[in-house]
């Protein structure tokens, strides 16, 4: 399982569940449990698509995400 949350700097990103800190691309760290988890995904690549969804949510798509943008 994957938890998905978003960092102080407004980036969405996602840890698999257990693990206790992810370092944002803004260079903070996260302590996950302190986040509110917006979304959980069984896998990978549910997490990075839940990841891409929020993030577009949020800058409204173009720009943000460069690689396999369907
Ligand atoms: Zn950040």
């Amino acid at each position: 399982m994957y938890l998905i949350f978003r960092c102080d700097c407004g980036r969405a990103m996602y840890s698999k569940e257990g693990v206790v800190t992810r370092k944002c691309v803004c260079g903070k760290s996260i302590r996950v449990k302190s986040r509110r988890i917006l979304k959980k995904a069984e896998d990978f690549q549910s997490a990075s698509q839940a990841v891409r969804d929020l993030q577009e949510e949020r800058y409204g798509g173009t720009g943000f995400t460069t690689a396999n943008k369907l």
